[in-house]
């Protein structure tokens, strides 16, 4: 039975259109594993989200995450050119969304894929087709003004000038909802955990320094080592970085707390259950009361523990 893809990897009820969606034949959109646009159900957008690949043709990032879910990957395609996303927005909503509408509305579009998107020469000109194709939308239904463009980056790129000011750009004049990953807590928890030589203080300088003129989302990955045990995130360090980039004017939305939902490229990286996320997640928002906290288990949101419940601390064993 065809499926449209979970982004936890489950299998989705596929609404009746979805396997003539793969077949349609447009090279510049590709097909499956080449696919530039793919609907898929994401847990953290609480339901249908369209995504862009800007990597189809193989992995480009400036992490090297051993949680990472892209494995390493060769495929025959070109790489993307400017153009081809608009072409391939326009053929989605004009020969698949009529027939996928019914089944689930639409909740973003959101630029991630197989890579960091800040590498790619064409963001920029992503992002301008996803704000000219949705403002046609909005046009004739109003509804599609509350549809956001979500742009999921590393971070790495705020620490380049001209990244950080086309973003700015952007989110001043679209609806784009940045969400930036910061893991850890600390430099080496950092540095096992984006696999970089990046320093963590780098980053968060870069996410203050852009969340001071445009909110952002921060997106955190909790996992272990499971040769040790070992829980790769410092609640107490985290806690106090967050705090700091609070009292430096950063604008944080709200915190994505998530574990691992597919195989990831280390095989000692271990996902956390969801009892000790849901503990996590409220010891966290103990100590971070002004801000959203969400958290998310392998397969679903989760709802965190209740304010003052007894803890038996299940994350850190
Ligand atoms: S930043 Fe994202 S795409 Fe890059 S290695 Fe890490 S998890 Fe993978």
């Amino acid at each position: 039975m065809n499926a449209l893809i979970s982004d936890d990897g489950l299998q989705c009820p596929e609404p009746p259109h979805a396997t003539a969606h793969r077949r349609v034949n447009d090279h510049s959109r590709g097909e499956h594993a080449t696919a530039i646009i793919y609907p898929v159900v994401a847990r953290r957008s609480h339901g249908l989200s369209l995504g862009i690949n800007l990597f189809p043709a193989r992995k480009i990032c400036t992490y090297n995450c051993p949680y990472c879910e892209v494995h390493p990957f060769a495929n025959e395609v070109d790489d993307l050119q400017a153009g081809m996303v608009e072409q391939a927005l326009r053929h989605f909503f004009e020969h698949e969304w009529p027939q996928m509408a019914s089944v689930m509305p639409l909740k973003d579009i959101c630029i991630s894929g197989n890579g960091e998107p800040t590498c790619s020469p064409v963001l920029e000109d992503a992002l301008q087709a996803c704000d000219r194709v949705l403002r046609e939308l909005e046009a004739r239904d109003t509804a599609w003004g509350k549809v956001p463009v979500v742009l999921i980056t590393n971070a790495t790129g705020f620490l380049k000038p001209e990244i950080k000011a086309m973003l700015a750009r952007y989110a001043a004049s679209m609806r784009l909802e940045i969400w930036a990953k910061l893991d850890g807590g600390t430099q080496e928890l950092h540095g096992m955990l984006s696999g970089s030589a990046y320093r963590f203080e780098d980053i968060v300088h870069g996410i203050t320094s852009f969340a001071r003129e445009h909110p952002l989302t921060i997106q955190t990955m909790v996992c272990r080592d499971s040769r040790s045990g070992r829980l790769l995130f410092d609640l107490e360090e985290y806690a106090a970085v967050i705090r700091h980039m609070w009292a430096q004017g950063a604008q944080l939305t709200a915190i994505q707390l998530y574990t691992l939902a597919r195989p990831p490229v280390e095989s000692w990286v271990e996902g956390l259950e969801d009892a000790a996320m849901r503990q996590l997640g409220r010891a966290l928002a103990d100590q971070l009361s002004d801000v959203q906290i969400s958290c998310y288990g392998r397969y679903q949101e989760l709802e965190m523990e209740p304010a003052g419940s007894p803890m038996d601390s299940a994350w850190q064993s």
